[in-house]
């Protein structure tokens, strides 16, 4: 990471490229337990998080990635009720699964309780359902929570976490997916943010892996668009004990008493088409 010039820079070494965003001022720098947080404010993109000199979200264009992690884990299911939130401690991902009024009860577990107190200053609109009765905050380790949590517990679990180093390294492995898929209902749905096709697609690949080796019936991979983030091109990729993920439920999305700004049924079947060089990439890693 580097300021220059009232330009916030973020190089990322492994795709030889860097994204920079004007910055008019910056208005908060802290070292918590686990990392190091900072927050900007930009010329164009509203308040920055950044942590350990990673762009987490902008005000701007969060909304892409938080409806991509919400909405097609939720409208693939056929009756989430139960959801579970590792990380996503901006509350971002948490005010879209609210939206969800057949959902009964979301547990957001975040390592880091300082990543939520500065969202609720820096990004009130992000934590603007955080006192939904629905709701309950958990600080702590995430891969804790779900190892002690009882067995077909959850419908849908979302991974929002940071890149795979630090607190959020143990949340790509494939002991992890077992846990995940021990607590989740049968036709539970396992979520998570899985980096650049581009630029990533080694960990997208040892994703998927861990995911069919921990047992998962199915696994799909969305891609979106993200444009504070390397290459300015994302993917989640969801496993699903026993559903197939390829179909959800259009009617019901079209029927949905609550606003998207990106999400609707062609934006989900189109995030799941898979690009030629991606399909290709993955039959030469499992080679
Ligand atoms: N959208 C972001 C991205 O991909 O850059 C992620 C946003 S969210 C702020 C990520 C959160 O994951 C951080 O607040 C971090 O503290 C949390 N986190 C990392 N490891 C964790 C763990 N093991 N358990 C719970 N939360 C964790």
């Amino acid at each position: 990471m580097t300021l220059d010039d009232n330009w916030f820079t973020e190089i990322c070494e492994e795709g030889g490229t860097a994204f920079s965003l004007q910055i008019k001022a910056k208005l908060h720098e802290e070292r918590t337990a686990y990392q190091r947080i900072a927050i900007y404010e930009t010329a164009q993109f509203g308040n920055l998080m950044v942590i350990d000199g990673f762009v987490m979200l902008s005000q701007r264009d969060n909304f892409f990635y938080h409806e991509m992690l919400a909405h097609p884990a939720l409208f693939t299911h056929p009756r989430p009720r139960r959801v579970l939130i590792i990380g996503g401690g901006d509350c971002g991902t948490l005010r879209e699964v609210l939206k969800h009024q057949d959902v009964e009860h979301v547990v957001q577990v975040e390592i880091d309780e300082r990543v939520t107190r500065l969202a609720e200053e820096y990004f009130p609109e992000l934590c603007e359902s955080n006192g939904d009765p629905r709701a309950q905050l958990h600080f702590g380790d995430g891969i804790q929570w779900v190892a002690e949590a009882a067995d077909g517990s959850v419908d849908i679990i979302i991974v929002d976490s940071t890149d795979p180093i630090g607190p959020a390294e143990g949340l790509f492995t494939e002991p992890f997916y077992r846990q995940c898929r021990r607590i989740l209902t049968p036709e539970g749905i396992l979520v998570q943010q899985s980096e650049s096709p581009l630029l990533h697609m080694d960990i997208i690949a040892a994703m998927r892996n861990a995911m069919t080796a921990a047992g998962f019936h199915s696994v799909q991979t969305l891609h979106f668009p993200q444009c504070v983030y390397p290459s300015g091109w994302w993917s989640a990729t969801m496993a699903g004990k026993a559903l197939d993920l390829t179909s959800f439920r259009e009617d019901a999305i079209m029927k949905k008493d609550f606003a998207t700004r990106y999400y609707n049924p062609a934006i989900h079947r189109a995030s799941l088409a898979c690009p030629t060089f991606f399909e290709a990439a993955l039959e030469q890693v499992q080679e």
